[in-house]
């Protein structure tokens, strides 16, 4: 029998193994509600019990991958704006691939939103304005695809407010008549000063004003999960700093482009916004 290293000496190592990484070996994580739709999210079982995850690649963008039970599965954000049809998730080790596998985008129908706004430099920005959302954008999406190694501690989210369910994720928008992008987060109506917390743990990656969003924290939760906190009265958080879940972030105020105080809250997986329900237990 071929036993070079004797499994007494072993179990030091083993320990040391479950105290380092106590997301990866035997803890039973919590996955998100899969939905295989645009805006949806899907778990992938890689049929792979290895010690190393494969890397995983979907739209050109990493996948998060994470341990479950001892098995690999990665959890794969599908963009709203995604056909219906095949799909596939690219695997490879050491920058070699080692295959791919395949799942299927059924169809979903959003509906249309009608909102109109007062200030008409929300819905038709001038040119000083469309310089200043392009800088938004390349920092919002600077954000979006930040990556970091650690496998987040979950991915069930405490509800970072209180507060009615205002607008829904992917609704079709029309600011005065005019077709604009798809809601890409969920609105949480609630007054101006009511507090906005952490919903998992993780770090802050980026707060700023910007032209739409207003006052906007991002957290990164690990392995491209980010989350996005917008319109906000007050940012009580600054880049760099770990949150712990239900650590007080901001307030909920009516900064950037909206028609009264809400907290708009947008969840990304592999640069990807999805339905926040899919990460909350009553979706
Ligand atoms: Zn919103």
């Amino acid at each position: 029998m071929k036993r070079p290293t004797p499994m007494r000496a072993m179990l030091p190592v083993v320990w040391l193994m479950l105290i380092l990484y106590p997301g990866a070996h035997g803890h039973a994580m919590e996955l998100p509600t899969t939905a295989a739709v645009p805006g949806g999210v899907v778990v992938l079982d890689l049929d792979d019990s290895d010690h190393a995850a494969p890397r995983a690649r979907y739209n050109g963008s990493r996948v998060m991958t994470v341990s479950r039970n001892g098995r690999w599965y990665a959890v794969v954000g599908i963009p709203l704006q995604t056909q219906p049809g095949p799909q596939r998730l690219e695997l490879s080790r050491n920058g070699y691939s080692v295959g791919f596998i395949p799942f299927r985008v059924r169809t979903k129908q959003y509906k249309a939103q009608y909102i109109t706004l007062k200030n008409k430099r929300m819905v038709e920005p001038n040119a000083e304005d469309l310089q200043r959302i392009r800088d938004d954008q390349r920092r919002i999406q600077a954000a979006l695809h930040h990556w970091s190694p650690t496998q987040p501690t979950t991915l069930r989210f405490a509800l970072p407010a209180r507060g009615r369910f205002s607008s829904g994720f992917g609704l079709r928008r029309f600011f005065n008549k005019k077709p604009r992008r798809p809601h890409s987060g969920l609105d949480i109506a609630a007054p101006r000063g009511t507090p906005v917390t952490a919903p998992a743990p993780g770090h802050i990656i980026e707060t700023g004003n910007y032209y739409f969003n207003g006052n906007t924290v991002f957290i990164d939760h690990g392995q491209g999960l980010i989350t996005m906190y917008c319109h906000l009265d007050r940012i009580d958080v600054t880049t760099g700093q770990q949150v712990q879940t239900s650590q007080l972030i901001g307030t909920i105020g009516s900064t950037g482009r909206v028609t009264g105080a809400h907290l708009h809250w947008s969840v990304s997986l592999n640069a990807t916004m999805v339905e926040p329900r899919l990460f909350i237990d009553k979706p």
